[in-house]
């Protein structure tokens, strides 16, 4: 979908396609894209893949290019969402990436500019847009993913800081992480909402031990991380001591939006690319699947672009986030499956007799953890059923009682 756009915005477009023109090369759709590799298992490939990502958050930010709805005071463009996504757009076209940088800037960035200090934000966000610093989410544990609010790492005052233990899991790239957003326990008597801190935790602190988890595609995406008695700063701390929960829900919001705007690298472009590489675009039924492929991908450019206006008006969004999260995985599912049908029985093949060098079987195999990272499509539903369509609430027993009683 192309929005009308004024004049302004025409000039914006035509400035962002000089810059891209001059500094990436044009997408292929095909396995000769670099930006392609993040799904790769192979490690000297991923962090070929980290470096290019890197290099290209560089680029991005030396040229005035990088967070375009940012303040300027931290290092963004300080436009509007039309241009965030007029850029998004023309950035599609091009083989170019920002990876786990990119996953980082909206998993730290909304609460950093909402709820974090001056000296927080002027610290960090900066080298976060440029990818000089590397983070990752500490949130889940194994007790608490879909209930993250029943989080058990702990967060004790020790002198004019903390003392931080527990394990946390699923952690996206803590392999290559400087910095991490962690949530602890700062008071078990408090009801479990409410006794949450949010804190930033050096990652190559004393007692933080990171242990990859390889996944169904061959790729450690993902680690444990176990915390003994680390050391954090008070002023690490992000929001109020025991207000944790609101700077978590500004991470939350932003992720499930983020994973809802993923995966430019299987667009329809790329599965128009599978399908006439296997000489299938004469085919009627296909063509159909085509079509659906290029709706879903215009629809969520414009539900994101709701979104990400409202929110940046001050708005409550009209697209309640968890509506793009679960659209966007059924059409991920949808386009991912339609690439891999196009190559009929080849599409089988594994190793170096692979169509297309596995990429589209990595992508059916991985769809499933855009289903459950940022929020299982269930819990979505939920949030859909109270928050959009003013459902009955789930019964939730152990709202208002302390966490510690719900544990003993
Ligand atoms: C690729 C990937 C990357 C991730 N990256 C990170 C990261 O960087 N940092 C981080 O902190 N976490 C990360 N996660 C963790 C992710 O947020 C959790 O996996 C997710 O919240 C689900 O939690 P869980 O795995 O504990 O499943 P559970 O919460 O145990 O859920 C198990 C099943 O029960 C269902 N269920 C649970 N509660 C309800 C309910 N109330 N109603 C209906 N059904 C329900 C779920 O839908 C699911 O099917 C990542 C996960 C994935 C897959």
């Amino acid at each position: 979908m192309h929005f009308r756009d004024t004049a302004e915005e025409a000039a914006f477009r035509a400035e962002a396609r000089a810059f891209l023109e001059a500094h990436a090369t044009p997408r292929t759709g095909t396995d000769a894209d670099w930006s392609r590799d993040a799904s790769a298992a192979d490690p000297a490939t991923q962090a070929e893949f980290v470096r290019r990502c890197r290099a290209w958050a560089a680029t991005l930010y030396d040229a005035g290019w990088a967070g375009i709805t940012w303040p300027r005071a931290y290092g963004g463009r300080g436009g509007t969402p039309a241009q965030s996504v007029i850029f998004s757009q023309e950035a599609a076209a091009y083989d170019v990436t920002l990876g786990f940088v990119g996953a980082a800037q909206q998993l730290v960035g909304p609460p950093l500019l909402r709820f974090g200090s001056d000296a927080q934000r002027e610290r960090f966000l900066r080298p976060l847009l440029r990818g000089d610093e590397m983070w990752c989410q500490l949130f889940s544990e194994p007790g608490a993913g879909s209930d993250l609010a029943a989080l058990s790492t702990r967060a004790v005052p020790d002198g004019d800081g903390w003392r931080v233990s527990g394990q946390k899991v699923w952690t996206s790239g803590a392999q290559h992480a400087d910095f991490g957003i962690l949530l602890a326990r700062t008071d078990p008597e408090r009801p479990k909402h409410k006794g949450i801190t949010f804190f930033i935790v050096d990652m190559r602190s004393d007692g933080v031990e990171v242990r990859p988890l390889v996944q169904a595609t061959g790729l450690a995406h993902f680690n444990e991380v176990f915390l003994t008695d680390v050391a954090v700063r008070s002023d690490a701390v992000v929001g109020d001591v025991h207000g944790g929960w609101a700077p978590a829900r500004a991470t939350l919001a932003s992720e499930a939006g983020m994973i809802g705007g993923a995966g430019q690298s299987s667009g329809y472009d790329a599965v128009l690319a599978a399908v006439r590489a296997a000489g299938r675009t004469d085919d009627p039924l296909v063509r159909q699947e085509l079509a659906r492929v290029w709706t879903h991908q215009r629809l969520l450019e414009f539900l994101r672009y709701r979104m990400q206006s409202a929110i940046l008006a001050g708005r409550r969004p009209e697209v309640d986030p968890s509506v793009l999260k679960n659209l966007f995985v059924a059409a991920l599912a949808h386009r991912v499956e339609t690439a891999l049908d196009a190559t009929g029985a080849a599409g089988m093949l594994d190793g170096i007799d692979a169509v297309d060098g596995g990429f589209w079987q990595r992508q059916v195999t991985g769809q499933f953890a855009s289903r459950i990272g940022g929020g299982t499509t269930e819990v979505h539903r939920t949030m859909i059923g109270e928050r959009a369509l003013g459902l009955p609430a789930e019964p939730r027993t152990d709202k208002d009682v302390p966490w510690v009683a719900t544990v003993r």
